[in-house]
């Protein structure tokens, strides 16, 4: 059926550390395929991460309440497992070059092996936000650089204020 995607609930889970206009891409494109999309913050990560969950929600919230459909939520555990919590039949992952690929490819497989009702979908980045990532934000600003072109208005206001303490 034509409109059964519209029809669907997806998750774009993440780190998120901080969230970038690349990520900010991903969603609004997102927003507009599903009827709601879960924007959501993995907890459990082993990572060092600049912002708290808590912070990375505050940020996300700001920016994502432009959006009618956009939830902003965190998780721990199993995505799969979140997934069917929310009734989502959907898991959304950008790419931006092969690198990311070969990651998501087997996290793609073993989601559906682990839960065969929910889909993974693929963007790929637009091209002008190809070459953004939240790693290459937290170097340039902890170097000094201007990162105002690649993040949203409230994150780059956290950026400032982190590098400055
Ligand atoms: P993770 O730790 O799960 O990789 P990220 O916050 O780095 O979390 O990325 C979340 C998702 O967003 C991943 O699917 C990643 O490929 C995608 N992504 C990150 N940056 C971009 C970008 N600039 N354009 C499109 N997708 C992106």
């Amino acid at each position: 059926m034509a409109s059964e995607g519209r029809e669907s609930i997806a998750i774009y889970p993440g780190s998120f550390d901080p969230l970038t206009n690349g990520h900010l891409d991903l969603i609004a494109r997102g927003a507009r395929l599903f009827r709601n999309l879960i924007v959501a913050v993995l907890k459990n990560t082993q990572k060092q991460p600049l912002f708290s969950v808590d912070e990375r929600l505050g940020m996300m919230r700001e920016v994502c309440c432009a959006f009618g459909n956009v939830e902003v939520d965190s998780f721990d555990g199993l995505l799969v497992d979140y997934a069917a919590r929310r009734d989502a039949t959907a898991i959304l992952r950008g790419i931006r070059a092969i690198s990311d690929y070969e990651i998501e490819l087997q996290m793609a497989h073993v989601n559906r092996r682990l839960r065969p009702e929910t889909e993974t979908i693929f963007l790929l980045a637009s091209e002008e936000y190809a070459f953004v990532s939240s790693r290459m934000i937290k170097e340039i600003i902890m170097l000094g650089g201007d990162v105002s072109q690649f993040v949203p208005a409230p994150v780059l206001e956290r950026l400032r204020a982190k590098v400055t303490r």
